[in-house]
């Protein structure tokens, strides 16, 4: 499919974006407050998501970074989750909050959750900027989310599509209409 010629409908404004995270970001920052907080973002689909984010954190804060398989070029889970590069800081003692772009099956989030708990942090959280639930393999409910949207493939603001497009500053969806 070429989006370029599709039509493409805004999901979530760079303003809708904005003013989510402001909220979340004082709430994280009153849960946190007076904890160890350290945010894994999982990359590559969370490095906007989590760039502003933690900008509105208002507490002292570590961040890492980890990466695991996505859903490469097309639109569908392989439904097997890999790591790619694990995090590179010790995490034993801190109240980790993982950091991604979207739960879909949950298979992703559920395998990092389980292998970050093997390395004795404090806790384990996860917040994500959106959540499909309608399309939940695994029982995992985010801690903290920005969107909950419904079943459709969205880009944008970190998500790819064939790996272009994450540059994009809002989420849309393509719709099958040509421009
Ligand atoms: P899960 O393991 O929950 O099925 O999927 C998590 C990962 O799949 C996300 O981090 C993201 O990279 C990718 N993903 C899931 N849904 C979408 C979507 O609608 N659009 C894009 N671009 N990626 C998605």
């Amino acid at each position: 499919m070429d989006i370029e010629k599709k039509k493409w409908e805004v999901l979530c404004s760079e303003e809708d974006i904005a003013n989510r995270l402001k909220q979340l970001g004082q709430q994280i920052s009153e849960d946190y407050k007076g904890k160890n907080l350290m945010v894994i973002s999982l990359l590559k689909g969370s490095f906007i998501f989590t760039a502003d984010l933690v900008r509105n954190i208002t507490i002292p804060v570590k961040i890492g970074f980890m990466t695991t398989s996505s859903y490469g070029h097309g639109k569908e889970t392989s439904g097997v989750v890999s790591m790619l590069a694990d995090v590179t800081d010790d995490i034993k003692g801190y109240d980790v909050l993982v950091v991604d772009d979207i739960t879909d099956s949950g298979l992703t989030m559920k395998y990092v959750l389980d292998h970050l708990k093997t390395k004795n942090p404090a806790s384990v959280k996860s917040c994500v900027l959106l959540d499909k639930p309608s399309r939940r393999k695994v029982e995992l409910v985010p801690d903290y989310v920005g969107f909950t949207i419904e079943d459709k493939f969205v880009v944008g603001y970190g998500l790819n599509y064939g790996d272009y497009y994450r540059n994009v500053p809002y989420v849309f969806v393509v719709t099958d209409e040509d421009r």
